[in-house]
């Protein structure tokens, strides 16, 4: 069975405990397939460059990254450039033969752009255009599949290589948890999020309140109705990595020692197939 791993973005989450997680579990002859955000990482570099990240809000009120083609440089230079070349360092440190590659390479993520997203500015909906912003429609698993045989785990960063309606690709941002939802799902995998929580709790703001699993479309309406503001993406990711025929889903915290094995064995908040209406009738 393989792993999915997705490493947080945020500055509270430290990747020291994932990492050494990862070696020994690949020093059990484990197939680990890692992937990261960065989201902190971009801004701080926009701003050292003196330019501001531009986040919008969408007409039902979810806030997001507007990548214009100047953010998507500066993506392009911190995700699958800085951020992905220090995991694989890392890596190398603790004796696992790395590969980092992004979502372009070898189309492992593919999917299409989107240009024009529809904002809310000061009260008022309008189209944006010139969004370098996608989502991800296929996986190229087999690449995958290939650097795991060869003994290599591979290190998965966005951006998604987005086909332009007008014929040829562009690099495009996805969101970094879909992106780890998609490949989950690709391999059939269980997929384990790391973040700065220890689970989804049913007050966020209570930790003793965390909901340990769920596996009936019931128990995942009280996960859905719990999550707030990011998590709430998480949990949509969750869905659709059980829905593309994840084994497992466990939002876990990456601040431990072995958060990854931690995590298999039931710490964190684990989502299973049985979450979805349609459960019976998902392939696997
Ligand atoms: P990352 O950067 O690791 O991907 P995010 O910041 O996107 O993580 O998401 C984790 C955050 O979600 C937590 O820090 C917490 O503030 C927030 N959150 C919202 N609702 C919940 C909930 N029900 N349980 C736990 N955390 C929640």
């Amino acid at each position: 069975m393989t792993t999915v791993v997705k490493i947080g973005g945020a500055r509270a989450v430290d990747p020291e405990g994932a990492l050494s997680d990862v070696a020994a579990l690949v020093d059990e002859g484990e197939d680990v397939v890692l992937t990261h955000g960065g989201s902190t990482a971009v801004d701080e570099t926009l701003e050292e460059l003196g330019q501001d990240p531009t986040y919008v809000e969408t007409p039902g009120g979810v806030v997001g990254r507007f990548t214009d083609e100047n953010t998507m440089d500066v993506f392009k230079m911190v995700m699958p450039g800085k951020l992905n070349t220090d995991l694989v360092e890392s890596l190398q440190n603790l004796d696992v033969n790395a590969v980092g590659l992004s979502g372009t390479d070898g189309k492992l993520l593919e999917g299409k752009r989107k240009s024009a997203v529809r904002v809310k500015e000061d009260g008022k909906k309008k189209i944006k255009r010139g969004d370098h912003s996608g989502t991800i429609e296929s996986v190229n698993a087999d690449l995958l599949e290939t650097v795991l045989a060869g003994g290599y785990t591979p290190v998965v960063s966005v951006p998604v290589l987005g086909k332009e309606k007008e014929g040829g690709y562009t690099a495009v941002n996805a969101d970094a948890d879909r992106a780890g939802a998609a490949i989950a799902g690709a391999l059939e995998a269980d997929l384990v999020v790391l973040t700065d929580v220890s689970g989804i709790y049913e007050d966020p703001d209570d930790e003793s309140t965390k909901i340990d699993s769920a596996s009936t479309p019931e128990a995942f309406e009280a996960v859905k109705s719990a999550a707030e503001g990011f998590m709430t993406k998480k949990v949509m990711a969750a869905e659709e990595a059980l829905e593309g025929g994840a084994a497992s889903v466990t939002v876990a915290s990456a601040n431990a020692e072995t958060p990854i094995s931690s995590a298999l064995d039931g710490e964190g908040t684990t989502l299973e197939p049985g979450v979805l209406e349609d459960a019976t009738e998902v392939e696997r």
